[in-house]
């Protein structure tokens, strides 16, 4: 049975039906591989470049606020930019090359041209011991400092006798902080905010894998009419987020839900992270999610991860929960050069991709009704509406969830509240809306 179009959500529930997980998840996975190899910060031409990439694919309002802007409790800082850098030993043979891999350096690390010895270079050398052959991922943004990470097998194999060439080829000076957006407005002008960073370097999981399901993500809704508004935020951790949020308290008061989507495709089950309230919609919401799909996990608010901690500081306290599968921290390849290419799969990101639109698809369908005949049941069999039960598999219309959409639409409880306490499906709510509306008997309140 299609569902008409007077319910609520209706186009993406025949969006999500018709998506193609498979080569969802070969599309999300090529974008990842495309953005790899960009050296990102949280300013300076990597994030401008992966902007760019993005913007290719959906529309994108890029901009840029310069050094020295204050925005909140904090300052827009300088721009960062790195061409090359180098350990060389005494033969010339670059023993670190950040054209290998561009999480040698530590990002944001200052400009150096200097001969070391292994007893000088040492406290600026970091490896990880337990895993010997995984580059660290190290970042000094608000402390001028320079450095390089290796593996632990690189770091054995330095020579004490040896006089290292260093250089870092950086510049960090006064320029710009990027952000992206995506907005696609809605009937309404009420807010749904997906929101990723966009500052790591060559990491997949974090980072890599939020941006490419919001990419995509954006791209389906744009082909739909939506009740919502949908702005897709594309900006650096932390200071992106203070920054956005700074030059944007007109537009967060419109904010209604929203979702952080970070290391969304590794192949642990997917957890979700509560907002602030706790039990806001979209906290309600992704719990009927996630109890529909399988394994998973809910956990409550904390203000330690992503910009959930800026979306929900007190001042703003945004509806705003985090959607990951492993959460940052709680997997070992964590900020480490094993968050790559293999690390996340397609299955799983096109999974997370289902998960947003199922959220979506309530989201937008979640409104109250009024049972037109609300004294005693009206009788269901005069009008047909017992002949559509039964036979038709999964979208047969049962006599459970047309029951308690006639019970419990009273003007005040909406389809999410039906849901949470008949335990239906809320596709199956809303096809009993579908045949309840046509029939007469049910009216958005
Ligand atoms: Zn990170």
């Amino acid at each position: 049975m299609t569902l008409p179009a007077n319910v609520a959500g209706v186009e993406i529930t025949a969006l999500r039906q018709s998506l193609d997980l498979h080569a969802t998840g070969l599309e999300l996975h090529e974008r990842i591989r495309r953005l790899y190899p960009i050296c990102r910060s949280i300013t300076g031409n990597g994030v401008r470049e992966t902007l760019r990439l993005i913007g290719a694919e959906v529309g994108l309002d890029v901009r840029e606020i310069a050094t020295g802007t204050p925005v909140l409790d904090w300052t827009v800082p300088k721009e960062w930019n790195i061409s090359d850098a180098f350990i060389k030993n005494r033969n010339g043979d670059r023993v670190i090359d950040f054209n290998a891999s561009n999480l040698h350096v530590i990002s944001y690390s200052a400009p150096v041209r200097q001969s070391l010895t292994l007893d000088e270079l040492r406290p600026h050398l970091f490896s990880i011991p337990d895993h010997p052959d995984w580059i660290p991922y190290k970042t000094s943004y608000y402390r001028e400092t320079w450095g390089f990470c290796l593996t632990h097998r690189q770091l054995q194999s330095f020579d004490p006798s040896e006089l290292y060439d260093v250089c870092i080829d950086s510049s960090l000076i006064d320029g710009h902080l990027t952000l992206g957006e995506c907005v696609l407005p809605g009937r309404q002008e009420e807010e749904v905010l997906f929101s990723c960073h966009v500052c790591h370097p060559s990491l997949c999981n974090d980072n890599l894998s939020g941006v490419s399901v919001a990419v995509t993500l954006a791209k389906l809704l744009s082909q739909v009419s939506r009740r919502y508004t949908y702005r897709f935020l594309f900006v650096p951790g932390t200071i992106g987020a203070i920054t956005w949020l700074a030059l944007n308290e007109h537009v967060v008061r419109r904010i209604r839900h929203g979702l952080v989507l970070a290391c969304v495709g590794d192949r642990g089950v997917p957890t979700y992270k509560r907002s602030r309230a706790g039990e806001a919609e979209i906290d309600r919401v992704l719990r009927l999610v996630l109890a529909s799909k399988g394994a998973h996990d809910i956990r409550d608010f904390s203000p330690l991860g992503y910009d959930e901690r800026q979306y929900c500081s007190p001042g703003f306290n945004l509806a705003v929960g985090v959607l990951s599968r492993t959460p940052h921290g709680c997997f070992p390849e964590y900020h480490t050069s094993a968050d790559s290419l293999n690390f996340v799969d397609g299955g799983a990101l096109a999974d997370t991709l289902h998960t947003c639109l199922t959220a979506v698809e309530m989201l937008e369908g979640n409104v109250a009704y009024t049972n037109l005949k609300p004294k005693g049941e009206p009788q269901l069999g005069r009008r047909g509406l017992y002949s559509s039960m039964g036979g038709h598999g999964h979208s047969a219309l049962t006599e459970a969830a047309l029951l308690w959409v006639l019970n419990m639409s009273d003007g005040r409880h909406d389809l999410l509240d039906i849901a949470e306490r008949s335990c239906l499906p809320f596709a199956d709510l809303q096809r009993a809306v579908a045949a309840l509306t046509n029939a007469g008997l049910l009216a958005s309140s």
